[in-house]
């Protein structure tokens, strides 16, 4: 029975230990913070998180759909406040579709708790992976409370263990390794909508909230405990910014001005917004994954993305599903695998980085804007008419998991350019629902 390490017990790397154990493999995860199950999770990024469809493949595939729906909190659509309060409530794809918001502790806390207990895998906490001998396969741990330092050795070894990977680090240092990080001149800052008196949500719970504000925005994700986590992208400096919001009255008056409806359900928003911290926003890509055929990245490791399409987890869970699908196709020759595995996720996870650069864009600005409504709307008739033949970007990226990321990609590219000729027409708005829409789509194939 072949040793896996992997170094990192995030999302990807506990989902990981899974899918190899079930395997047949020995799997051990070294992971450098405490078990979030003893001492509660020190997180450091996002409070909760949307998983979809590609996400939930992955954890039926090893069986645990059912238990993680139970902490899941469907949300049908995007709800968008206007700078009056008015809502506007927008689905995201067909009747019954829909993202699912969920606490990254409690996922986390999920996938260790079953690895460990249903499948044995060994959990190492506290151990800092330092650095790694990629030829002999041998990784250098030092344990963060005692300061003593170890090496373990594996046949395969993933690094599982996010944006500033140490195995990255150590495979960077080998010849004709590409390499990019780029950070957004955006940060970001959660703060809490409590849960009202009676436990139940403020705002509509089965929608993600969104306060678009062209070159910025607020957006809220329900908790099962009643309250939202909203999140404020914001840039760092010019005006508005992070660098001009200096005092409590500031703070105050800002967001009286441009987010009423949710100044007044954020009580204790200044003591937050003095109190979380700032977080930055980094890309990363690199290549290649694999260095021979026993090290190998996966999920932030190897592609950390901005978060405006929501399918960072969504894109590293489906790694671990894809590179399961190939074990079993060379029935676990690990040299072959390793390569199809880079050779087919390289070029979805540049793609997936290019759509939620792009998304951006289209959560804080046009999501208001009366044209692009008008451009969605025509797609969903379409898609509703000839679901075989458009299906809008949206919903190939989020509810087709058996697309592809770089072929949504390709496709929303030559939708968007039928689309556009198609708004130029003139009185697009009184016309739309006489044109034939079969022949628009006829022109993508
Ligand atoms: C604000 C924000 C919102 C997001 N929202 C979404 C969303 O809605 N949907 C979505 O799909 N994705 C979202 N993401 C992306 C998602 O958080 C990541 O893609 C996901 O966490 C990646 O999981 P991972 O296990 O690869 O890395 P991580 O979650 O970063 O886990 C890496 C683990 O490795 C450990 N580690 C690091 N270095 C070492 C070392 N040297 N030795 C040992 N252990 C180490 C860390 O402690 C950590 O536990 C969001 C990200 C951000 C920042």
């Amino acid at each position: 029975m072949k040793k896996v390490a992997i170094l990192g017990a995030g999302l990807v790397g506990s989902l990981l230990s899974i899918f190899l154990s079930k395997r047949g493999y020995q799997v051990e995860v070294y992971e450098r913070r405490d078990d979030p199950r003893h001492k509660g999770y020190v997180g450091g990024r996002s409070i909760n998180l949307a998983l979809s469809d590609r996400g939930w493949r992955a954890l039926e595939k090893v069986g645990i759909a059912e238990k993680i729906k139970k902490i899941a909190i469907p949300m049908h659509g995007r709800m968008i406040h206007d700078l009056q309060g008015h809502l506007t409530f927008q689905p995201y794809g067909k009747e019954g579709q829909a993202i699912y918001s969920v606490s990254r502790a409690l996922l986390n806390i999920e996938l260790i708790d079953y690895a460990e207990k249903e499948e044995k895998v060994k959990f190492y906490f506290h151990q800092r992976c330092e650095d790694l001998d990629l030829e002999k396969k041998v990784i250098y741990l030092q344990d963060t409370e005692s300061q003593e330092k170890s090496q373990i050795s594996a046949d395969i070894i993933f690094g599982a263990d996010g944006a500033f990977s140490a195995v990255r680090l150590a495979m960077q240092k080998t010849d004709r390794f590409n390499y990019a990080q780029t950070y957004l001149e955006y940060g970001y800052k959660e703060l809490t909508i409590p849960s009202l008196p009676d436990g139940s949500h403020a705002l509509d719970k089965n929608a993600l909230h969104i306060w678009p504000r062209k070159s910025f925005m607020l957006i809220a994700l329900p908790n099962i405990d009643g309250s939202f986590t909203c999140t404020l992208f914001f840039p760092y400096e010019g005006k508005p910014s992070f660098a001009t919001l200096k005092s409590s009255q500031d703070v105050t008056d800002f967001f009286k001005a441009t987010f009423p409806d949710a100044f007044s359900v954020l009580p204790n928003l200044v003591e937050e917004f003095f109190t979380n911290p700032t977080s930055s926003l980094v890309m990363v890509k690199s290549q290649p994954w694999v260095y021979r055929s026993g090290v190998a990245l996966i999920g932030d490791a190897a592609h950390a993305i901005v978060p405006f399409y929501g399918q960072g987890m969504n894109a590293g869970f489906e790694d671990c599903y894809v590179l399961n699908e190939i074990l079993d196709k060379h029935l676990d020759n690990w040299e072959i695998s390793l390569q199809e595995y880079q050779e087919k996720r390289i070029p979805d996870a540049n793609a997936i980085a290019e759509l939620a650069l792009n998304n951006f864009v289209e959560m804080r600005d046009l999501v208001a804007d009366e044209k692009f409504l008008l451009r969605k709307k025509i797609e969903a008739k379409m898609y509703e008419l000839y679901p075989e033949k458009w299906t809008p970007l949206y919903s190939m990226v989020t509810f087709s998991p058996e697309t592809r990321y770089s072929e949504a990609l390709a496709k929303g590219k030559k939708q968007d350019a039928i689309m556009s000729e198609i708004m130029q027409l003139p009185h697009i708005e009184h016309i739309w629902e006489d044109l034939v829409l079969e022949e628009v789509t006829r022109r993508l194939s």
